[in-house]
């Protein structure tokens, strides 16, 4: 399962290292590829070569664009303009891991976009996000709101102060002016509060409803829980989001209800029992209001962010939907590339998102679009103009199918890079109070003993899945281990 030596490849392959003032340097990946593809900068964006137009394309295709009112305002057009530059220090959250808060910094300004940077860990972990996500807050926003600042590595958590780190390292941070105006739905209702339980669904495999918890409150979202199960589950919704119901809405509505892993008797799960066993208290019913439905439908073209490759946005149609989610079709590529998204994903745009932002679109691809240069190595994917790599923003580009995020062989990989977290060695997880409230939400206390599951080292649990098999049933038992993150 562990392969120790690719491990040590990529930590010696990293860039990333302390200057002799301790002072982080980044890694400058994008401007020498390493496997002799050309570099981003030079290959124009697709929406440049010819003349391409929605206007003319969706007359073509007799289809029309999703309506700007089906979207909210994280997906929408944005009121300001993107003001973050390369190098500003922030803090924000890792999707990844959901309730932790770490240093992050601008690596890429593209449109309304921006590629963030975990400072002291490779490029290989870096994510893109809009310029107004509610992820991400002005430097000593932790602090501010009592929460855990993951520091960068290298860093002691005692001796870890911004303002000395910006000094130090002639760094700048990002000015709150920058970060977007937020709680566009009101304030979170007093009635939800931080260790209180409801019934979630897990989007990670959403026929699911499962025992949760209220682990964080930031302005008008919650971050859900799942209890006993590690924070890779953990989400943040909004309080009128339809995956968050009360206590006892599966019993009402014929659903069955997930017990928490390591439940004894996870096929007569008591809410009763379990509330007073844990001593907690369930989200007051009448709190929870319903979202109106998304209003998406079949054959409307929109402008999404392509999971598979996220600096890139693809015109692209919706072919399916359900309560809560789109099927999106990239227009010009197999459907074998297809896939759902939340309604309300932060990475689905309407129609001239990419123009109003200044961000490329990728335009559906015609076969005499492509001109291959003499000698020029490119992608052997119909479609795939060499930009992206399936080990995420550490490589700009590739040129073969091994790279290739749309290769049949890495179309399967749901996620190839290890996970940053895990690199992380026993001792400093021992050490780590970082999730010390979820570890605590989470103590379960069945029959008067504790059942102290998250308190290992959350390294330690992806290995106790086998345990927890005894007491899951088989369909939810595959499905996830099926959505653990890869870590071969
Ligand atoms: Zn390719």
């Amino acid at each position: 399962m562990k392969q120790p030596n690719r491990k040590r490849k990529l930590a010696m392959d990293s860039k990333e290292h302390l200057d002799p003032d301790g002072c982080l340097e980044q890694a400058e990946e994008e401007k020498k590829p390493r496997d002799g593809t050309t570099s981003l900068s030079h290959v124009p964006p697709a929406a440049t070569q010819g003349a391409w137009s929605w206007e003319q394309y969706l007359k073509e295709q007799k289809a029309i664009a999703a309506p700007v009112e089906l979207f909210s305002k994280d997906q929408s057009f944005p009121e300001h303009e993107n003001g973050f530059q390369i190098g500003m220090r922030l803090e924000g959250i890792d999707p990844r891991h959901p309730s932790v808060f770490c240093v992050l910094s601008v690596a890429e300004v593209c449109g309304y976009r921006l590629r963030l940077h975990f400072d002291g860990y490779l490029s290989c972990y870096d994510f893109w996000t809009n310029a107004g996500s509610p992820d991400i807050h002005p430097v000593g926003w932790c602090e501010k709101t009592k929460h855990k600042l993951h520091i960068p590595k290298g860093y002691r958590k005692d001796k870890f102060v911004w303002m000395d780190y910006l000094k130090a390292c002639k760094l700048q941070n990002a000015p709150k002016k920058l970060f977007r105006n937020r709680s566009s739905t009101g304030p979170m209702p007093k009635e939800f509060q931080v260790g209180m339980k409801l019934e979630a669904v897990d989007r990670k495999n959403p026929s699911l409803v499962c025992v949760a918890t209220i682990a964080d409150i930031v302005e008008d979202r919650l971050l859900v829980h799942f209890d006993n199960w590690d924070d890779s589950y953990d989400y943040w919704c909004d309080v009128n989001s339809p995956y968050v119901q009360p206590v006892g809405w599966c019993q009402e509505n014929g659903r069955t209800l997930i017990a928490p892993q390591g439940y004894p008797d996870p096929e007569n799960f008591s809410w009763t029992e379990y509330l007073e066993a844990t001593q907690t208290n369930a989200v007051p019913a009448k709190v929870f209001k319903m979202r109106l439905p998304h209003g998406f439908l079949p054959n409307m073209k929109l402008e999404v962010v392509d999971k598979r490759n996220p600096r890139l946005i693809r015109v692209a149609t919706i072919i399916d939907v359900d309560d809560q989610r789109v099927k999106v079709h990239f227009d010009g590529w197999d459907h074998k590339y297809d896939y759902w998204v939340e309604a309300d994903s932060p990475d689905i745009h309407p129609v001239r998102w990419c123009d109003v932002t200044g961000h490329p679109l990728e335009v559906p691809h015609r076969a005499n679009d492509v001109k291959i240069l003499p000698g020029q190595t490119v992608c052997p994917t119909p479609g795939c103009r060499g930009i992206g790599h399936i080990r995420g923003p550490r490589y700009s580009g590739h040129h073969s199918a091994f790279g290739c995020p749309y290769s049949d062989m890495n179309l399967k990989k749901e996620a190839t890079l290890l996970d940053r977290l895990r690199e992380q060695t026993q001792a400093n997880w021992e050490s780590d109070s970082s999730h010390s409230k979820s570890k605590n939400l989470c103590s379960l206390k069945f029959n008067g003993k504790h059942e102290m599951v998250n308190s290992q080292p959350r390294w330690l649990s992806l290995y106790s899945l086998s345990w927890a098999a005894k007491s899951m049933p088989s369909a939810l038992r595959k499905s996830r281990l099926m959505a653990k993150p890869s870590c071969s």
